[in-house]
């Protein structure tokens, strides 16, 4: 199997040799390769492939650290420390992109040093594609395949792991439900594909308006669920006032035409004694408010009864 490594070496030195002008060929011994191979059969975990690398190859290549990035997987991962000198590497397998990897040393690499570190890379290739092949099916299977918002199993993941943190670190948790506004008639009007256009634009654009380490994920059909750690209601009201605008504003392009679309918004924060269904409970009633009060707005619960917030 072809295995190919598009290297472009970054060394901070100005009187190294020009990579084109190197000779070195790898020499490693035979028993540090048959280990590395066995070691890396062990794992499916990119993160734990790359330290068990790291450690096996120092007695050939000394390194203080690397940085792994899959930006299809949406993956950035630092190992060690960051010296000034690097080497970076794109990692393909039989045509197929599995990241990049560059490696850091406060000392430069010397030209036989990277001769080996690129021989034993061949060692990770095929570890490392079956770690990203199996990162990809866990993280489709947490995925909403319409769009690509977190599916209900993700949600209760999510939800009881953010209430246990947020309850151990005191920070606050507000949830979002929301739901498009008379969606039956977009789908009436214009086509089930047009409305499934639609759920897609709104999700990227509730994805615009949240920050990278809020979730947002389909709850059903035309609902979705949006967990803002470290929010409280005033700061949720803000997030959920400027999802709702930019949906308002924006203008969709489906195969019948432009067309238009608002939503109602939930929001409800986590209390002391509250669960995951309470809460969720809690920020349904709000938006069944938003949605009895005219929809297109937000309504916020507080305590026991909802409160309209425009
Ligand atoms: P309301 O403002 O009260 O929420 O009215 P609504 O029309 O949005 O609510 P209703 O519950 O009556 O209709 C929801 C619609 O969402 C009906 C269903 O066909 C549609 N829907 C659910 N899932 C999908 C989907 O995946 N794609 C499309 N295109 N439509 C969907
Ligand atoms: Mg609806
Ligand atoms: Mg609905």
């Amino acid at each position: 199997m072809a295995t190919q490594f598009s290297n472009t070496t970054e060394l901070h030195d100005d009187k190294l040799t020009p990579y084109s002008q190197l000779a070195a060929k790898p020499q490693i011994k035979s028993d540090v390769l048959i280990r590395l191979a066995t070691f890396l059969q062990t794992s499916l975990d990119y993160q734990t492939l790359l330290g068990i690398f790291q450690k096996e190859i120092a007695s050939t290549v000394l390194i203080d650290g690397l940085v792994y990035e899959n930006s299809d997987l949406n993956i950035q991962f630092t190992l060690g420390t960051l010296g000034v000198h690097s080497s970076n590497y794109q990692l393909k397998a039989q045509g197929s992109y599995l990241g990049d990897l560059t490696f850091f040393r406060s000392t430069r690499f010397r030209e036989h040093e990277l001769a080996n570190l690129e021989a034993l890379m061949g060692t990770l290739v095929y570890p490392l594609r079956n770690a990203i092949r199996y990162r990809s099916a866990l993280d489709q299977a947490f995925k909403d395949p319409l769009t690509g918002a977190g599916n209900r199993i993700a949600l209760n993941e999510n939800l009881n792991r953010e209430i246990e943190l947020s309850k151990r670190l005191n920070y606050d948790l507000s949830v979002l439900m929301i739901d498009l506004d008379h969606f039956k008639s977009i789908n009436d009007g214009y086509g089930h594909l047009s409305g499934d256009e639609v759920l897609k634009a709104v999700v990227n654009q509730i994805k615009k308006c949240i920050r990278q380490t809020d979730i947002c994920f389909r709850y059903g059909g035309e609902e979705f669920v949006v967990l803002l750690n470290n929010a409280n209601i005033a700061n949720a009201r803000l997030i959920a006032e400027r999802i709702r605008m930019t949906v308002s504003d924006l203008c969709i392009s489906t195969e019948k035409g432009l067309l238009q679309v608002t939503l109602s918004t939930g929001l409800a924060m986590l209390k002391e004694d509250d669960s995951s269904n309470g809460l969720l409970s809690r920020a349904d009633a709000a938006l069944y408010q938003a949605k009895q009060s005219g929809r297109n707005k937000v309504c916020v619960c507080k305590e026991s009864h909802a409160v309209t917030a425009q």
